[in-house]
Order: structure tokens, then sequence, then C-alpha cells
């Protein structure tokens, strides 16, 4: 008797459908559709439906950009507004009274001090057009031409942010290291691995024989996400602030990630009370919409009228959402709310750290967490420079594979997270600033039953003992 298989159901067929077509349509560069093989249907909060019914809670939040959560209420009220007004959807760079309360409300949020003397430049609509607007702003400004970036920094992808991001060579960006404490270059971590980051760059500056081309710029990002969740001590911010201050070299805070709360402050850069001389901003501020600034000091506002040009610098729902985002953070404290949601969630994942040598370490600042897995049985030759202090044990190497089939375990038990690292070793997760405690600890039973899972079936624990 033939045995006949259940027929698919309509949903499924659909969804099947829809990536199998991506796959044969879409580029070999796409990202996350790799990894993450759903196909996003109907969205609210922290949850995403998928075309086959599946419903996943999503600590991706648009790799940091949805601050409130998909379709916050105040979010899709504020678009309707626009829509419903008749105002006009494509209005270049000219001034409109939704671009007005935009920025308004955007000023409202920086520190007094840089917004009574701050300048606005709306940008082409991604963070990587930002970055460019930035770097070519100090350029300008300075009439110098060599930039000072970080190992391990990620500011976009078209050949200026790419050249300052880690990983790709330009002549005139002079690498300086970015103080970790898990994977320190100088083998102490903390204060003093921070103070010796300082050192090194100081050194580097002062020495003429540095080959350091003049720096028109010095560019960070106060938490580096994409490099693997890695906060910038705050004295170690000061220390660049004044670094650069006495140097007279611009600073950029590229917070296109750490913005809007996310931290566990409106700005990263607040934790440490700098003042950076830009600010560079995208994701959270169009309310999950594309939007891109940058603010800066008016002293630098040196350019010619159609320096940073670009057809899309004026998309209005974009600017409704984000004010309508800016307005909620700040009236509803949820950067306080991230700093303290955070900080349990942290501990949470220290605690399970304690029954999981797979667990190198735990990090983040305010809701923008990452786990880095490693390798515990591997060799201690490994990823990098992993000197540590005398008497403590060598973090074991990034364990990728092993991130990649959390990753994987995760989105089987209906949670999306992202991957970042040097190695691509950590598990990130950025939940929207709204996630309540309920979800928090559903999040965290769902990614500690994954990691075991994917500890379980690890090759060295299939290998008989
Ligand atoms: N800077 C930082 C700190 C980022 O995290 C990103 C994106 N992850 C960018 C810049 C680039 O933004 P976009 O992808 O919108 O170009």
């Amino acid at each position: 008797m033939a045995v006949t298989e259940p027929a698919p159901s309509a949903t499924t067929t659909v969804h099947e459908g829809i990536l199998r077509r991506q796959s044969m349509r879409e580029s070999a560069a796409r990202t996350y559709a790799r990894s993450l093989p759903i196909v996003p249907v109907r969205a609210r909060g922290l949850t995403i439906e998928g075309a086959d019914g599946r419903r996943y809670l999503d600590c991706l939040s648009g790799a940091g950009t949805l601050a409130l959560g998909h379709n916050h209420p105040v979010v899709l009220e504020a678009i309707k507004k626009v829509l419903d007004s008749g105002a006009p959807l494509h209005v270049l760079d000219l001034a409109t009274p939704v671009k007005d309360a935009f920025t308004t409300e955007l000023f409202e949020t920086l520190p007094r001090q840089f917004a009574d003397q701050a300048r606005v430049q709306f940008c082409g609509p991604a963070g990587t057009d930002a970055v460019e607007a930035a770097l070519k702003l100090v350029r300008t400004a300075t009439g110098r031409s060599g930039i000072l970036a970080f190992t391990g920094a990620y500011h976009g992808m078209t050949a200026g942010a790419l050249a300052v991001s880690g990983g790709a060579p330009d002549v005139r960006v002079t690498r300086l290291p970015y103080p970790q404490d898990y994977r320190c270059p100088f083998g102490v971590g903390g204060a003093r691995g921070a103070e010796l980051a300082g050192n090194w760059t100081e050194s580097l500056l002062d020495d003429p024989k540095s080959g350091v081309v003049p720096p028109a710029g010095m560019i960070l990002e106060p938490v580096q996400g994409e490099g693997g969740v890695i906060p910038g001590p705050d004295s170690w911010m000061r220390r660049m602030r004044k670094i650069t201050a006495d140097r007279s070299i611009p600073l950029i805070a590229d917070e296109v990630q750490t913005g809007v709360g996310r931290t566990g402050a409106f700005w990263a850069v607040e934790h440490s009370g700098i003042i950076p001389d830009v600010m560079v901003m995208s994701k959270a501020i169009g309310g999950s919409l594309p939007l891109a600034v940058i603010v800066y000091r008016s002293e630098l506002d040196c350019w010619e009228p159609g320096a940073h040009a670009g057809t899309f610098r004026g998309n209005q729902l974009a600017m409704a959402a984000g004010a309508a985002t800016l307005a909620y953070v700040r009236q509803n404290r949820l950067a306080e709310r991230a700093a303290d949601l955070g900080a349990r969630m942290i501990a949470r994942l220290r605690g399970l750290a304690a029954d999981h040598p797979v667990i190198g370490d735990v990090r983040g600042r305010g809701l923008m967490i990452g786990l880095e897995l490693v390798d515990p049985e591997a060799a201690e030759a490994s990823n990098g420079a992993n000197a540590v202090a005398p008497g403590a044990a060598a973090p074991s190497p990034a364990d990728p594979v092993l991130a990649a089939s959390v990753q994987r375990e995760c989105l089987a038990r209906g949670l999306i997270v992202e991957l970042g690292g040097r190695h691509a070793g950590v598990v990130r997760l950025l939940p929207p600033l709204t996630l309540t405690d309920e979800q928090a600890e559903a999040v965290l039973d769902r990614l500690a039953d994954a990691l075991t899972a994917a500890e379980r079936a690890r090759p060295e624990n299939r290998r008989p003992h």
C-alpha cells in the first residue's frame, strides 16, 4: 500500500516558493536572508509573523533600527497623519513643517551644550552616506586628509565608510587600537588596557616619524556593534576627546547603532559626558524608515552649497516616524529602561555562562548585548591577541560555527538573533527598548535552550570519550 505524504499547506507552499524565488533571483551578496530563511508578513512590537504562520521574537530589530519595535502605534499614527494631510512625499531638501518638527525634536534630545550651536545636514538615507558626509565635512574644514579609525570598527559599505571600517586598507586611514577586555591587544584588559590604548594613540600622533597622515578627524563608535558589542570605556572616551581637542582634530561619534536610547543613555556619548564635534545618526532616528543625518559644531560648517547633495534627503514619512520615535523614547525614559533591563539581562546571561564553558564572554551596554562563543577545548594558539594578565586563563578561540548553530537553534525556537564580532562568534541581542520583563525572560529562556541544543550537537560532544 502506497504511503501518501500529507499535502503541504497553502501557507507553507507560499513561504517556500518565495524563499526559492529569492535564492534564484537575488544577489549572492545577500546577507541576513541566508541565515534567517523566514518570510515576514506581519509584525507588531517584538513579534514577527512569517508567511508559514510561525511567530518569532525579533531581537535583530532591523539591525538595531526599531527602537520601539515593529509598527508601534505612535509611529503608525505619525505616518498616517502625513499621508492624510496631502503633504508632498518627495521634496529634496526643501523646508517643510514635518522636517522642521523633526529637527526641533532631534535637537531636543541632544546635550544642550552641543545643540545650542549645532548644524544638521540631511544626508542620503543610509548610515553609510552620513559617514561619508562626516568625513567630507572634517576634511573640508581642516584641509587635512588623514582619518583616525579603530580596529574592529564598522561604519558602512560605501568607499569612504568602508575605508574607516576595520579590515579595509586605505593609506589615509590610521588604525588605532579599540580597547577591549576579553581579547585585550595589550594583554591586560580593564582600565589599564584602555590606558595603554590611549597611550598608543597619543604616541603615534606625537611621533613625527610615525607615518600618520595629518588627521582631519577621528571616527569612533562609543560601543562597537558589528565588531562584537564592545563598549568603549568612559575614561577612554574622555581621553580620546582630550587627545583630539588638544590637537584640533575633530572627533566624530558614529551613533548610527548606539543612538536613541539603545545603550542606556539617549546618545551613547552621554555616558562619558563628552561632546563630540560631529555625530553621525541613522537607523532608529527614522522610526523604521530610511533617514540619516550628521549634526556638528557650527564652526565646521564651511563647506560649499551642494557639497553633500543627494536626491533622497527629504523622506517626509521617515521624518514624521522618526520625530514620533525620538519623542516617545525621550518622554517615556526608555533609555533608563534600557539601562535597567539590559543590566538584568546581562547578569542573567553571566549566570548562564557559569554553566556553559562555551560562553567565553558576556558584554554590552543597555539593550546592546553580546555573547562571545568560544571553543574551550581548542589549543591556546588562537584568534589573534590573546595574552592576558599573569595568572589569568587565555581566552579560547572564537567559535563561529557554534555561533551559527546557536542562531539556527534560536530560529527553530522562534527567536531571531544577530551574529557579529571579529570572528563572527558573537551572538547579538538588539531588542526593542519597549521589551517587557516577561518578553525578556522569554527571549533568554529560548536563547538558553538553543545554546544547550547547539552545545550538545558540537562535534566534540559526539566523539566517544
Ligand atoms: N555605522 C554603524 C556604527 C553601523 O552599525 C552601521 C550599520 N550597521 C553603519 C554605520 C552603516 O549604516 P547603513 O547600513 O545604514 O549604511
